[in-house]
């Protein structure tokens, strides 16, 4: 049975006509996974990580892609552009390329993980690395959008917001409930936007009966939602959520405040160390940015928040493969190199094993 992408499963849902092509390359329908160490830290009920990772282009950004390029070919767009942290230039060109788009990315200079800059290369996008940050970029490409009239694909882009919501709809249908709490990292903030959107929705066509709190966390670095005012030179190693004037800024408080829930920030090294417990604890390997989230709820418990009874979803946006730049500069690991002779390896392992 071929692979139905998450236009034709929710059509019903977002703002698709007769003349809206339902295009796929398989993106949604991601894994809602459980916790078997983290868990017991927090002491909740339930704790399920969704690996957005296993879209096509590793990250959760190819949901809002997909339905935005539908649209841009809707209307007749022959190019689109985006500026990008790296998976929106990744998603981009990916869609771009099998859609015959011609597709301009932005980029930070020098701020882009390895494996995304990769992507946006192999997919034969026009890469433009700027002088400047995420946000200068963006301001950028708004411009340069309505002088060219090119579809723009950042999550200004209402149809990013509709493809992404999908992803609450997948968790409900999954647990057929609406967890407690979601955990999501937040940078430009479309995404936490766009879950609660996907939860009220859902809500309104009682599916569900209640609404989970939303917990968005930035990185210490680059909080400019936490702290009130916009972060000038934004720093993280969260290079996905190194932003520091978020485009959805006031519909992430909304979602923070209709919900009852927090938006917070964790240090460089809380994620760092959230990232490890993933990799080594869980077998996930994530994006520092993504394990922000985890970071967040880690940090919570720690200073005595009660999640007891609780079903906890934590949104892991993207693939750890796309920046193994962070785990050889961060991640101590020995590689051990001995001769290939037979009793060196015999005492090597036998060294080496802990029972
Ligand atoms: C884009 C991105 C984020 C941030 O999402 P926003 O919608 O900008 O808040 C977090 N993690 C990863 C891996 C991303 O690609």
């Amino acid at each position: 049975m071929k692979t139905t992408g998450l236009i034709e499963k929710y059509k019903e849902y977002l703002p698709v006509n007769d003349s809206t092509p339902i295009i796929s390359m398989g993106e949604g329908n991601t894994p809602l996974v459980s916790s078997r160490s983290i868990i017991s830290h927090i002491g909740c009920k339930n704790l399920c990580f969704k690996l957005e990772g296993s879209n096509p282009t590793g990250s959760f950004k190819d949901r809002g892609m997909v339905f935005a390029v539908s649209k841009a070919i809707e209307e007749g767009k022959q190019r689109i552009i985006c500026a990008s942290t790296g998976n929106t230039s990744a998603s981009a060109a990916a869609y771009g390329a099998r859609y015959g788009l011609e597709t301009f990315v932005f980029i930070p200079e020098g701020k882009i993980a390895m494996g995304k800059l990769s992507q946006a290369m192999i997919y034969g996008a026009k890469i433009i690395s700027i002088n400047g940050n995420f946000d200068e970029a963006l301001k950028t490409v708004i411009n340069i959008s309505k002088e060219f009239d090119i579809g723009l694909v950042n999550s200004l882009n209402p149809y990013r917001i509709d493809g992404q919501k999908t992803a609450s709809f997948e968790i409900v249908d999954e647990i057929n409930d609406s967890p407690d709490y979601l955990f999501i990292p937040v940078g430009n903030a479309g995404n936490i936007t766009a879950y609660w959107k996907g939860f009220k929705q859902y809500k309104n066509q009682n599916k569900i009966n209640n609404l989970p709190k939303m917990m968005g966390f930035q990185a210490a670095g680059s909080a400019p939602i936490v702290t009130g005012k916009p972060v000038k030179n934004p720093e993280t190693i969260a290079t996905a959520i190194r932003i520091g004037n978020p485009a959805s800024w006031e519909n992430a408080e909304k979602a923070r405040d209709e919900s009852g829930g927090i938006i917070d920030m964790v240090e460089d090294k809380e994620i760092l160390s959230a990232y490890m417990k993933l990799s080594n604890e869980e077998g996930i390997f994530c994006e520092p940015s993504s394990a922000a989230s985890v970071a967040g709820l880690l940090k919570l418990s720690s200073q005595g928040f009660d999640f007891s009874g609780k079903n906890i979803v934590c949104v892991l946006t993207g693939n750890g493969l796309k920046d193994p730049g962070t785990v050889n500069t961060k991640v101590v690991s020995e590689i051990h190199n001995i001769d290939s002779d037979i009793d060196k390896i015999r005492n090597k392992i036998t060294s080496l094993m802990e029972r």
